[in-house]
């Protein structure tokens, strides 16, 4: 049973690599609107069933318990495209009360609703948004994303910006031959809207399975091509996945998440929780643990907590990509939540 706040933190998460987990990253549906290449095939995604799906009484159950008992200082909504799951403020609500109400509480989103959604979302006590905008170029988004919804998607951008959410992000895959000759435009864009640009390699957690390797555009490969046009300044890390950097000239700043060339599992700080009630301690790991099960056989708040550790001492020290040994995982990255 749910219950109530305590603000309580009895111990950290640490994992068998010393990493104090304080993240957790909740996907909330596996179905999207868009379909982007790069993520999912265009026909054939199976989407869960919606008794399947995590109630809100269960994903704040976990987050409570992640909150108040371990110290997490961060839960991101995602998917699938989060927005689709019905009354998602309603939600963000109850997880911003959480704890004291001290954590970060962000959302990743493809931006097609948040022209409609964010300021209930806003309102609801959601910090942050992140938006997935991978070209600027209507009819070479109609080819990456197969729906027609670039207008949508930079209406969202602008509701963001002005419903007060800060820092606004705009999360770029990059891809060899689809979008890697818009990086100056999309990191212009960002400048003068005032929104943090970050450019993600490709990882191979496609559904359709066609990730190349060749098909990988380096960080490295970013990051000379926009310091060129604007010189950048490196800033401190910290446990983010992006590589942080700021323009010279006082323009904002700009990352990149080089998860293939130069991945920083050695700082990783999260677990994900699949719509399904599935725990993963890792995008790349071939296990998880049925916390669904755990919540529906009637397990207390020790249950959970005892599923969290549990899950926590199976994490690796880091994925093997480019490796002999690499195996894609069979969920793909909207059926883990990204
Ligand atoms: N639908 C929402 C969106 O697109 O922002 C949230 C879920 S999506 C899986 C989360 C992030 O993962 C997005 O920024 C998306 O571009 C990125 N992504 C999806 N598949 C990816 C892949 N194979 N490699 C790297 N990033 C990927
Ligand atoms: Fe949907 Fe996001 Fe995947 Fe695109 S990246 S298909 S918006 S889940």
């Amino acid at each position: 049973m749910a219950g109530p706040s305590l603000g309580r933190v009895d111990e950290p998460l640490v994992d068998p690599h010393g990493r104090t987990v304080r993240d957790l990253r909740i996907s909330v549906t596996d179905r999207c609107n868009l379909r982007c290449s790069y993520c999912m095939p265009e026909e054939g995604m199976r989407w869960l069933p919606r008794e399947d799906l995590l109630s809100f009484e269960e994903l704040e159950r976990v987050a409570r318990v992640c909150i108040e008992r371990f110290g997490f200082t961060g839960l991101r909504l995602t998917g699938g495209e989060p927005t689709l799951r019905a009354h998602l403020p309603v939600l963000v609500d109850r997880l911003a009360r959480l704890g004291d109400g001290s954590h970060d509480l962000a959302l990743t989103t493809n931006g097609t609703t948040l022209g409609l959604l964010v300021d209930d979302l806003a309102a609801a006590g959601l910090r942050r948004v992140t938006i997935s905008l991978d070209t600027l170029r209507p009819d070479r988004f109609v080819a990456l994303a197969r729906r027609d919804r670039l207008d949508q998607v930079l209406e969202g951008v602008d509701a963001a910006l002005a419903a007060g959410l800060r820092p606004v992000k705009l999360n770029v895959v990059v891809v060899r031959g689809v979008n890697d000759d818009e990086i100056i435009d999309l990191a212009r864009f960002g400048r003068e809207r005032g929104a943090t640009v970050r450019f993600i390699e490709w990882m191979p957690l496609d559904g359709g399975h066609t990730w190349g390797a060749d098909r990988v555009v380096p960080s490295a490969e970013v990051l000379a091509a926009i310091g060129a046009v604007w010189p950048l300044e490196a800033l401190p890390r910290g446990s983010a996945p992006a590589a942080r950097w700021r323009y010279a000239d006082g323009a904002g700043e700009v990352g990149v998440v080089g998860s293939v060339t130069e991945p920083f599992c050695s700082s990783c700080d999260r677990i994900r929780l699949s719509a399904e009630g599935m725990l993963r301690a890792c995008l790349f790991a071939h296990r998880e643990a049925d916390l669904r099960a755990v919540l529906r056989a009637g397990g207390g708040d020790d249950a959970v907590a005892d599923a969290l550790r549990a899950e926590v001492g199976t994490k690796w020290a880091g994925h093997a990509i480019g490796n002999v040994s690499f195996l894609q995982p069979d969920r793909a990255m909207s059926q883990i939540g990204g």
